[in-house]
Formats: structure tokens, C-alpha cells, sequence
């Protein structure tokens, strides 16, 4: 078998399963979008330096943290996840010059500092190189938000969570609470976060803003798209759609390092350009739309109706008739991770749908919790 992304022929037990949607946009619910033709040193590299680098990126956790929130069922509660802001410029007590204060914070406005080791390769990268600082020792400090205290269920389960897959992290709760913080995998502190504990309390009460500094990368999510549209281009179109003068494009793009001339994909990704674009797609869902637009098969990924790319996987000229019918008017995929499921509908359909000429119940349901908890979050 052939790897759709690095081409090598291998052995079929060297093949894995690849989900073309990242988990954290909802990937494990998108069976259509989830194949075979990828080489497990492919689907790994890139999990952890392409998918990563773009599902991190604050702009993008940023809005499908809100989307968690938005959608929380309070009856089965499930953990929002935790977003990277990017460097603290604080330094407390006793930090390495080898290491950094990452600042991230929790859904209802949570604060944790994690001193952790410096990584200058990949300080683009939320918690530092995903393959070497995994195993590196460090601790994060914990601290409650003014909210907690209304629905500390939120705050309990997001702290639980967080850095789950990194069991090297000593986690610090620097809050009094009557509930023993070790059940959800806190340590005691010893006399080092006693210190660091004091610090960041006195720093939080002499100063209300934070100062962070982001790691500024414009060419975030180049390498993301060009590979979504190689493995979209494949799921329709099978290994000939890969062997295009158009799909060479796409690789230059999916290897393309910083500093490299990027490759015309045509993609690009705006949060402000077009809100047409940008209403298209469902609140606090990702929204794949599959079109032919003039000369080329399109996709746009829509992030919450708030953030999108159009990118061109494949060009006409290489597409026959029944490759085109795949396409048709247009399909449309609507992911939602909160509600653990995918909706798929034609472009038609779809567009009805959002002009309430058409009902969808499972669509609506999502829009209707949205309303249900903003009610309710209003309160707290
Ligand atoms: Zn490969």
C-alpha cells in the first residue's frame, strides 16, 4: 500500500488509521473522514506537528473552547479543555533560564502557570515540542477564577483534566477548598511551591492584568490545510487525484518549513474578511462545505461561524464525470465535538436549513442548548 502523504509503499501492518479531522475538532465522530492510507510514522509525525500546531493555536482553541462551554451539558458533564495564552512575563521564585512560565487559562477564566523547560525550536507550539518535553519534568500552579465558585463543577472537571497525556507535570492547586484536590491528581506542595504559591497570589492581588506574550507564527495552519486537502482529495477521489500537477502543490505546501516561499494553495484563513463566509458555517460547530467552484473542488472549513478557510483540493481538469457527481450542488458536513456527533446534508439542504426552510431537529437541538446554557451561564 501507497501512504497518501509520504507516497513510500509499505507493509499493510505499517498502515493506521488516520482521522482526517483532528480529535479536537471533532474527528472521531466523522466516519467518512476517518481512512486507512496513512503509515503510522505519518500519522504520528504529523498528529503531533501539523494537527497539533493548528488545534493549539489560540486563535483556533480559543473558539472551540468557548464552543465546550457553549454546549456543556450539565447533566453528563464533560471537561472543557484548557487554552495556551502564550508566555507569562512573570518569573517566579527559583525559574531556570532553561525554562519558561506558559500562561493558560480555563473556561470560566481559570489561571495556571506552568513552568516547564524552554523549548526555542518549537516555541510556537502550546506546551513546547509534543515529542520531548512530554517526558520532562516541570509543575503548574492552579488558581480558581472569580466563577468558579458559581459552578465549581466546570472549573473541578477542567483542572481533572488537564494535562492528562503528560504525566510528568506536578499539578499544584494554589486555592483553599474543602475537597482533598489529590482525588483529581494534585500533589502537596513542597517548600519551592510554597514560595511560587506565595508569588503568584501577591502578583494577582497587586495586579489585575496579565501580561503574556504570544508566540506570533502567521503561517499557522498552512501545513494543516494542504493535508486536510490531500486526505479530502483522496476519501472522493481515490490515489489518481494525489498524482496531479495540483496535488504536488499541496505537498510542497504540507512540507513547507518557516522561512520557506509558501506555495500558492490558494487557502487562506481570515477571521474578519467576509462575514457571509463566516455565517455559513454553524454556531459552535466545524463546518465542512465540499463544492466546485469554477475550475477547482473546493472545501471551506468553518470554525463556530466565526473563523474559515477555502482551499482547493483538487482541479477539474483532473476530475471525470462521476468524480464530479460525488460533489454534486455541494456537500456539507456539520461536526459537533460537544454533542459527540456529525450531521452530513446537501449544500441545498443545508442552505434551506439556515433560511428555516427546512427543519433539521438535530441541528436545531444543538442551537437550542447553546440558547439554554447562555441563559443559564447569564445567571452565574
Ligand atoms: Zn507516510
Amino acid at each position: 500500500m501507497k501512504c497518501i502523504y509520504c507516497r513510500k509503499l509499505k507493509d499493510d501492518s505499517e498502515f493506521t488509521k488516520e482521522h482526517l479531522i483532528p480529535e479536537p475538532l471533532g474527528g472521531h465522530f466523522v466516519p467518512d473522514l476517518i481512512i486507512g492510507n496513512v503509515c503510522k510514522t505519518c500519522n504520528n509525525n504529523f498528529g503531533l506537528f501539523v494537527d497539533a500546531e493548528f488545534t493549539s493555536n489560540y486563535v483556533i482553541a480559543q473558539k472551540l473552547q468557548l464552543a465546550e462551554l457553549a454546549l456543556f451539558d450539565k447533566e453528563n458533564p464533560s471537561a472543557v479543555s484548557l487554552i495556551c495564552m502564550g508566555n507569562s512575563l512573570l518569573s517566579p521564585p527559583q525559574m531556570q533560564d532553561n525554562e519558561i512560565c506558559e500562561h493558560w487559562t480555563g473556561p470560566l477564566g481559570e489561571i495556571i502557570y506552568w513552568v516547564r523547560p524552554k523549548d526555542e525550536r518549537l516555541s510556537g507550539y502550546a506546551g513546547g515540542n509534543p515529542r520531548t518535553t512530554k517526558d520532562q519534568k516541570s509543575r503548574a500552579y492552579f488558581h480558581f477564577s472569580e466563577r468558579t465558585i458559581k459552578y465549581p463543577k466546570i472549573t473541578w472537571l477542567a483542572f481533572k483534566n488537564a494535562f492528562k497525556k503528560r504525566s510528568t507535570v506536578k499539578k499544584i492547586l494554589n486555592c483553599v477548598i474543602n475537597i482533598d484536590p489529590k482525588t483529581i491528581g494534585f500533589t502537596d506542595p513542597d517548600d519551592l511551591d510554597q514560595l511560587r504559591m506565595k508569588f503568584f497570589s501577591d502578583e494577582h492581588s497587586a495586579n489585575s492584568i496579565r501580561q503574556v506574550q504570544y508566540p506570533f507564527n502567521p503561517n499557522v495552519g498552512y501545513r494543516f490545510l494542504a493535508k486536510l486537502a490531500i486526505g479530502i482529495g483522496y476519501s472522493l477521489f481515490g490515489e489518481k487525484v494525489l498524482e496531479t500537477s495540483y496535488a504536488k502543490e499541496l505537498y510542497r505546501a504540507l512540507q513547507c518549513r518557516d522561512g520557506d516561499n509558501i506555495p500558492l494553495i490558494h487557502g487562506f484563513f481570515d477571521s474578519s474578511k467576509n462575514q457571509d463566509i463566516k455565517n455559513l458555517g454553524e454556531a459552535n460547530t466545524v463546518t465542512i462545505i465540499i463544492q466546485i467552484v469554477d475550475d477547482k473542488a473546493i472545501f471551506i472549513l468553518n470554525i463556530c461561524a466565526s473563523l474559515y478557510a477555502i482551499v482547493p483540493f483538487a482541479a477539474t481538469e483532473d476530475l471525470n464525470q462521476e468524480d464530479l457527481d460525488k460533489i454534486g450542488y455541494g456537500r456539507v458536513i456539520v461536526i459537533c465535538k460537544p454533542l459527540k456527533n456529525s450531521y452530513k446534508l446537501s449544500y441545498p439542504d443545508y442552505l434551506n436549513y439556515k433560511c428555516g426552510n427546512l427543519q433539521h431537529p438535530e441541528l436545531a437541538a444543538i442551537s437550542e442548548r447553546a440558547t439554554r446554557n447562555q441563559e443559564y451561564f447569564s445567571n452565574l
